[in-house]
């Protein structure tokens, strides 16, 4: 990787937005209002605005391995609770994709050292849904197969915060569920049931 190469990239990029909007710049540094909450995977084949044709200042992004929303992961927790209460988003999206090394890496068995905490809340997810991967034989749909059920309960745990719970009453926040498929380009939406699960959690997660 040129490094030069990158900086002259960003300079054509310059051009090429001015060339559109003389004040582009002008109108970014003023501040941003993005509706939408993107937490997806750092995986380098997914981008977040790339692939929906977003532009900057649109999406607020947070990305780790495996697109993960861990309790106690003070990150994910600082971005979630920014992004909707300052910027007041309207939806939170949870993106994860197929061929994931992380939700791969996950159902191996094995130590891999500093990682271990971090994949076993997807193992995790797994032992939950254990009976249904299991009955899936073959090994690249059980593969997918937890890729969506890990996007869904990362889902229930955007659902679980309390500022998700008030945002959702208050003004109608949305939290959605997709997957990108890198071997098509497509993004596929899982039709995550924010509702229903809300009405189901809530006995045990309500923090109103
Ligand atoms: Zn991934």
């Amino acid at each position: 990787m040129e490094f030069e190469k990158i900086f002259k990239n960003n300079e054509k990029w310059v051009a090429d937005k001015l060339a559109l909007d003389s004040n582009y710049f002008t109108e970014l540094a003023k501040g941003q209002a993005p509706e939408i909450l993107y937490i997806g995977c750092a995986d380098s084949r997914v981008t977040a605005e790339d692939l929906m044709g977003l532009q900057p200042g649109e999406l607020f992004v947070h990305r780790n391995v495996a697109n993960m929303v861990v309790s106690v992961d003070l990150n994910v927790m600082s971005v979630i609770n920014y992004a909707i209460n300052h910027l007041k988003v309207k939806h939170v999206v949870v993106c994860g994709h197929y061929e994931c090394g992380g939700v791969k890496a996950s159902l191996q068995p094995v130590d891999l050292g500093i990682l271990n905490p971090w994949l076993r809340n997807i193992r995790d997810v797994y032992r939950m849904y254990q009976q249904e991967l299991d009955a899936i034989t073959d090994e690249k749909l059980r593969f997918d197969r937890l890729v969506e059920l890990n996007v869904q309960e990362q889902c229930i745990n955007v659902i679980k915060t309390a500022a998700v719970q008030k945002a959702y009453k208050e003004r109608g926040l949305t939290v959605q569920g997709w997957v990108f498929d890198v071997r098509t380009g497509k993004l596929i939406d899982l039709k995550i049931n924010f509702k229903e699960i809300l009405a189901n959690i809530m006995k045990i997660y309500n923090l109103e």
